[in-house]
Formats: structure tokens, sequence, C-alpha cells
């Protein structure tokens, strides 16, 4: 198939992602009408008909809301937790962070600064004008049974909603 120097010209203008998908479809359609070279109108038909919906959707999910996330935790497990089991729920979209599509991001992971949690407020106002969307309390601070409970959750949890920020419990178990 013979690409004049203006088809190929044509062709560069569609995203590098959908290139080699769009050159096929000019081929195809070119073949076709059983032609050998291929002409600049081959080239816009080609890319109405088959690339443009490709490149719009992309495009769409480029536009799409990113949610932006910040995790609280408690001060006193920070000092044997790195912050792992949590990381690794949010990149696999898992447990507490399964209703997230890949347009999310975590923008703030931070303790609580110890009992009794009085950080947090002041931490959650310097990332509301980044903005924060909603604040998960780790599953550290839902520990029961033979571990203490946090005597302060619902506190810390109440000082974000009066925020105008939703509170979401846990993030890995
Ligand atoms: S306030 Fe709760 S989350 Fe913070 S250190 Fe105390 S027990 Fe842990």
């Amino acid at each position: 198939m013979h690409w004049p120097k203006e088809a190929l010209k044509q062709i560069e203008k569609a995203p590098s992602f959908v290139r080699g998908m769009a050159k096929k479809a000019v081929e195809k359609e070119v073949r076709k009408s059983g032609r050998e070279e291929v002409t600049e109108a081959d080239v816009r038909a080609a890319y109405d008909k088959y690339i443009k919906f490709a490149v719009n959707s992309d495009e769409g999910k480029d536009k799409q809301k990113t949610t932006k996330i910040a995790v609280v935790r408690c001060e006193v497990v920070s000092e044997v937790c790195p912050g792992i089991a949590c990381f690794k729920a949010f990149n696999c979209r898992k447990l507490a962070f399964e209703q997230y599509g890949p347009n999310a991001e975590i923008v703030g992971f931070f303790t609580c600064g110890g009992c009794s949690g009085r950080r947090v407020s002041r931490l959650v106002e310097k990332l509301i004008p980044h903005g924060l969307d909603v604040v998960h309390l780790s599953s550290c601070m839902m520990l029961k049974d033979d571990y203490p409970p946090c005597p302060h959750k619902a506190q810390i949890k109440r000082s974000i909603e009066n925020k105008g920020v939703r509170v979401v419990e846990g993030t890995h178990h």
C-alpha cells in the first residue's frame, strides 16, 4: 500500500496510541475500493468511522473527576506499621477501596497525632483546598476485642464530617 506524503501527514494527526489502528483501518477501506494508494480523504473518512470514538472516549476518561482520598491512622499503631496494607488495598482497589475506579488518588496519609486525635481536624482543613473528597479511617482505628479500640473514633469522624468531607471507616480489613 502506497502512502503519499500528504496522507502520512494526515494520519500523524491521530494520537500515537491509536495511530497503528488508524493506519490499518485506512488501508482496509482503500483495499475494499480496489486501490493501492491512500489519499487524504481516505484518512479522514476512516478516522471518522473507526477512530474518533476511541479518541473521544479516552479524552472523556481524562476529564472524569479524580477522587481525592486521605487516610488517617492511629499514631500508636504507626510505630509498628509503615502503612503497606493500606496502600496495597488502595493500589489493588480492594476492600474499603473497591468503590473507586482508576480516577482516584491518595493525597494525604497521616496519623491522628496521638490521643485524642486533634491533628486530624487541622490536616483535613489543609487538604480541603486541594480538593479532598473523602477520608478513610484506617483499619487500625477499627480494631476490637483484645486490642483496645480507639476511644476517640466517633469524635474524630464527626470533626471531619463537620467540614463537609465524607468519611469511610476502614481501609484493608
Ligand atoms: S486517638 Fe485513636 S487513633 Fe489516635 S492514637 Fe488514640 S487510639 Fe490511636
